[in-house]
């Protein structure tokens, strides 16, 4: 791997993320004119047969193209570490990547990789958020015993397409005929409240939790039916409620909730060191329902970054306050970096 002179570095560099974006052999001419590389067409190519003799492209079956080496991705994953590159988790991440992938991970990485199983296992996750003292919705094993209504969740769903609500077993069996074959959900009690998404931030370097905003999802259709009174939703040809989400709306939190608000995110953090050795820290979410009579169930937890921060790139009032200037998620992040590499913690938020 010290065989290699700069330009040939960067070349092979341009040609590997190339191939990551396309997954197609990458030729001369695509480098050239995508990639300020700073040298001729002519000189590329012969830069790649050099590269290819010594074992970090090959040529590939189906065109002129050359594709990285094994070889060459593990010189590539470590020029990462020289550069000092970290990857943030976030929801795409493990959605394309894959928590088996991510665990492998040579690349350093901000958080706890570890925990990213416990948010994903409905089982597992409702343990925990139990364990650390929060109202969960019931969970139905069986259609038969529906008593109330429930929402009906299918995995992976990506944002609550196809979720349906049923008021007895009659009515699930009629509804769950439409998904033919479907086998992997849950029958969950329906909370009537307003959703409100937590997000908390927690720092393991003075081991603190933030509160860094809040906001409710805008959910179609089900958050316009309500515009529409429920003697006309009847004349309307499809009125089954879906929880597709749209957009994220900012929300100031009734103050009194606070300290509870805080004391629940404390409870998370103090069960998760249970599960898993250094535990949760990071952002994390609690997506939860709060009811007219005060309580809040917690339906879901994500332990990593989500969409909801994003109405607040200048910072929420809740980070206003603490920090007197513009704090997003992102930045609060960055910040951390830089204080644990002042501390000569690093290592202590890299999981
Ligand atoms: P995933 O990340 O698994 O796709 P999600 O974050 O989209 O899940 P879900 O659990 O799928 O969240 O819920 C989607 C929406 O359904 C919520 O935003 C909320 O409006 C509604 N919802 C979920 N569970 C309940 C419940 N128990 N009672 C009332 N509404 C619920």
């Amino acid at each position: 791997m010290i065989d290699l002179v700069a330009r040939q570095i960067q070349i092979l560099r341009a040609i590997i993320e190339e191939f990551i974006s396309t997954a197609k052999p990458v030729g001369s001419d695509t480098i050239d004119k995508k990639f300020n590389i700073g040298v001729s067409p002519a000189t590329i190519r012969n830069e790649m047969v050099y590269l290819t003799k010594q074992g970090y492209l090959q040529k590939s079956h189906i065109s002129a193209g050359r594709i990285p080496t094994p070889l060459a991705l593990r010189l590539y994953v470590n020029e990462l570490m020289k550069e000092k590159v970290i990857f943030i988790p976030h929801a795409s991440l493990i959605e394309y990547v894959g928590l088996d992938n991510i665990e492998k991970f040579k690349v350093p990485y901000y958080g706890n990789k570890h925990i990213l199983r416990f948010e994903s296992d409905r089982n597992i996750e409702r343990k925990w958020l139990k364990n650390a003292g929060l109202k969960v919705p019931k969970l139905f094993e069986s259609a038969k015993d529906i008593d109330r209504a429930v929402i009906v969740k299918f995995h992976g769903a990506k944002g609550g397409k196809g979720y349906f609500l049923a008021k007895n077993e009659k009515d699930f069996k009629e509804k769950i005929k439409h998904h033919k074959g479907e086998k992997d959900y849950v029958m969950q009690e329906y909370i009537v409240g307003v959703p409100m998404f937590i997000h908390y931030f927690y720092s393991p370097l003075n081991d603190e939790l933030e509160v860094m905003g809040f906001d409710k999802r805008y959910e179609s259709n089900v958050d316009s039916l309500g515009r529409v009174s429920a003697r006309d939703q009847i004349a309307l040809p499809k009125v089954d409620p879906s929880y597709v989400i749209v957009g994220n709306i900012p929300i100031v939190v009734r103050e009194s909730y606070l300290p509870r608000i805080i004391g629940m995110g404390e409870n998370v953090i103090r069960e998760s060191k249970k599960l898993v050795k250094g535990g949760l820290w990071g952002p994390f979410c609690l997506e939860t329902i709060m009811t007219p009579e005060g309580d809040i169930y917690v339906f879901e937890i994500s332990a990593r970054i989500v969409a909801g921060t994003n109405p607040y790139i200048h910072g929420s009032p809740y980070t206003w306050l603490r920090y007197n200037e513009p704090m997003s998620t992102g930045r609060r992040i960055a910040r951390e970096i830089k204080n644990a590499i002042k501390k000569k913690q690093l290592t202590m938020i890299l999981g």
